[in-house]
């Protein structure tokens, strides 16, 4: 199977997964997020700040211990959130939140669309540190995320979605996609 074989029927079965969703052919192009392909080589990354095993790609791993561990050397403890999520873990996350009476237009301003998230790479962190509540914008104003602003480059991460960003996302100081993974 050539790769655009492959890009062109996993793009088909995200289309069918979004149909079934509810998602209108509008409001999957007003989303600008490039189609991401869900990782194959995952390793164990061990327990989140919930306790949930997480996974993640070989080199994404190396570099997160790597970064993990000089962060604490300078006396910044970073903890994973949410790292590896399946198409099918989106598409029910999404589906929850329909249950719970939110409109898709909505949902998609702080959620990838299945097939959408840079989760499913394997290579996008959601990091938190002490004290911060996860997944909230105020973690900026964590030495956790001034000292991932200023070294994570080192360790060939980068936010994916700083603010005003191009892909019509909200602002996401705690996501950080591995260049390298
Ligand atoms: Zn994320």
């Amino acid at each position: 199977m050539t790769q655009l074989y492959q890009t062109v029927v996993y793009q088909a079965l995200i289309d069918q997964l979004l149909q079934q969703l509810g998602v209108t052919t509008a409001l999957q192009q007003h989303c600008q997020l490039p189609l991401q392909v869900e990782a194959v080589d995952l390793v164990g990354a061990g327990p989140d700040i919930f306790g949930r095993h997480q996974s993640m790609t070989p080199d994404t791993l190396s570099r997160w211990q790597a970064m993990s561990a000089a962060a604490a050397d300078a006396g910044v403890i970073l903890q994973l959130v949410s790292a590896f999520r399946s198409v099918d873990y989106q598409c029910q996350l999404i589906r929850n939140k329909l249950d719970r009476g939110q409109c898709l237009q909505d949902i998609v301003k702080v959620s990838a669309l299945p097939g959408y998230s840079e989760h499913h790479t394997g290579r996008a962190l959601d990091l938190t540190t002490p004290g911060s509540e996860p997944l909230a914008e105020t973690f900026e104003l964590t030495a956790a995320f001034a000292w991932l602003q200023v070294n994570a480059r080192d360790f060939d991460f980068a936010m994916s979605y700083p603010r005003d960003n191009t892909f019509g996302i909200s602002y996401e100081p705690w996501h950080w996609f591995c260049r390298q993974g």
